[in-house]
């Protein structure tokens, strides 16, 4: 295909924080996919606004000819417990060869 990917959108990982003192809310970017660094876009309002009405494709706040798509991170489940299930299972593997050495 050869085709280069200039125009496809970058995903930016956002965290929604708000201003201390005010009820604006900003999407903070940790880690700009164009640049590496950290951008803030005005999400509006606390009472009134949406939050997620501004997540997706948004203009680069280092490059306004580029855009990155707004994403919330996919969220670690900590309460999944599977891979301390198979830690546990592991564990158990270590402690059986163990006990047949012993
Ligand atoms: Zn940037």
């Amino acid at each position: 295909m050869g085709k280069r990917d200039r125009n496809a959108v970058r995903t930016a990982y956002v965290t929604l924080r708000d201003l201390p003192g005010t009820r604006v809310m900003f999407w903070v970017v940790d880690e700009c996919p164009y640049c590496g660094e950290r951008h803030f876009h005005p999400a509006g309002n606390l009472r009134t606004a949406d939050p997620s009405e501004k997540l997706g494709e948004q203009p680069a706040a280092c490059d306004p000819t580029r855009t990155y798509e707004l994403l919330l991170p996919p969220r670690p489940k900590k309460k999944t417990g599977k891979p301390e299930r198979r830690k546990e299972r592991r564990l158990g593997k270590l402690d059986d060869l163990d006990d047949e050495k012993w």
